[in-house]
């Protein structure tokens, strides 16, 4: 048996949702291929041939290839997916843009966001919001998987040597073609790849207060989280939601404040390794999951402790 991840990467370096996805991979516990698709992504293919536990890594180079759009790395994926038992996608923007359309053309049922791999054919995976841990049995010959990163530790591990093989680029299908794309500069606030997260709530009332959190966030060299609730009272940017209709983060240390912890901003945030929140009720629910918390009003809470963090 032979299992295939599909990288995700920003045509510069791997992204760290690949390397949670080469973990659920190396679970299954057969030989691992990684197909990386874009343009001029020499330095990635290198990157991924070095990684412990791969055997094989495609590539497909062309500059219409740079941005991942279903349509041309569907085809491109297809061409060589008879080759595989399992097809393995990061289950983030790029992985559910793609895998759905890759399980249509191949004609077999996508098994999404599966959170643990118990055998070669039975995955576990959360439905109703996280509430209940569904474990589903695949009989498709071949299976295409989305993989939740939080659920896998995303290990960097340079001591493979793997093959590394071109596939040609197939035409352009022109279904579809992208018209803006906005990155972040400097990786300010990249929530997926942060290894502190603070996160802040409707708790703080309004935004200005909210701005505190930036200062706590460069203190502590943290990406900046939110609640839905928070978003929607305009204290944060959409794009910083943590939750079921927002990222799914798994940072080494999580700070809630103001958080409540509804079970849509907790599925979000739960598999953080340490959780702390600050909150001034003591049945806050996010409690529950807190390694530590500290209770009392966030607005005298906070800035002793961004005085007692040094600025360097
Ligand atoms: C389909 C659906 C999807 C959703 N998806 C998401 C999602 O992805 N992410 C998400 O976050 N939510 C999501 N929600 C919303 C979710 O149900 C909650 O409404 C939301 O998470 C609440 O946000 P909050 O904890 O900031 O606010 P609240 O629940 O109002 O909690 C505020 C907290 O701040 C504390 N607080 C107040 N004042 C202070 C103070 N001065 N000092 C310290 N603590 C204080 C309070 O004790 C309380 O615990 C979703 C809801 C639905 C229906």
């Amino acid at each position: 048996m032979v299992t295939l991840v599909v990288a995700e990467h920003n045509n510069f370096n791997l992204k760290s949702s690949t390397f949670s996805t080469i973990s659920a991979a190396i679970k299954l516990g057969n030989e691992i291929h990684i197909l990386v698709i874009g343009f001029n992504i020499l330095k990635i293919v290198k990157q991924a041939a070095r990684i412990f536990g791969i055997s094989k890594v495609f590539f497909i180079d062309s500059s219409h290839l740079y941005h991942p759009l279903s349509e041309n790395f569907s085809l491109q994926i297809f061409t060589i997916a008879f080759s595989y038992n399992h097809i393995l996608f990061p289950a983030t923007s790029f992985g559910k843009n793609i895998a759905p359309r890759v399980a249509a053309i191949l004609d077999v049922s996508q098994i999404s966001e599966v959170i643990d791999i118990k055998s070669d054919n039975i995955f576990c995976r959360f439905i109703y919001t996280g509430n209940v841990i569904a474990t589903v049995q695949s009989h498709d010959k071949i299976k295409v998987i989305t993989i939740c990163p939080a659920s896998f530790e995303s290990i960097e591990d340079y001591t493979g040597s793997a093959v590394i093989e071109s596939i040609k680029a197939l035409p352009n299908v022109c279904m579809s073609s992208l018209i803006s794309y906005q990155t972040n500069i400097n990786n300010f606030n990249d929530l997926n790849n942060a290894d502190i997260i603070v996160a802040g709530g409707k708790g703080f009332k309004n935004a200005k207060n909210f701005k505190i959190l930036r200062i706590l966030a460069q203190r502590l060299k943290a990406a900046i989280g939110a609640s839905r609730a928070a978003i929607e009272s305009g204290y944060a940017e959409k794009s910083w939601q943590i939750g079921q209709s927002g990222k799914i983060v798994s940072p080494k240390l999580y700070i809630a404040i103001g958080i409540s912890g509804s079970i849509q901003h907790i599925v979000g945030m739960k598999n953080s390794k340490i959780i702390v929140a600050i909150n001034n009720d003591m049945k806050a629910p996010i409690l529950n999951i807190s390694d530590y918390y500290i209770i009392g009003d966030l607005l005298e809470i906070l800035p002793k402790l961004i005085n007692a963090l040094s600025d360097d």
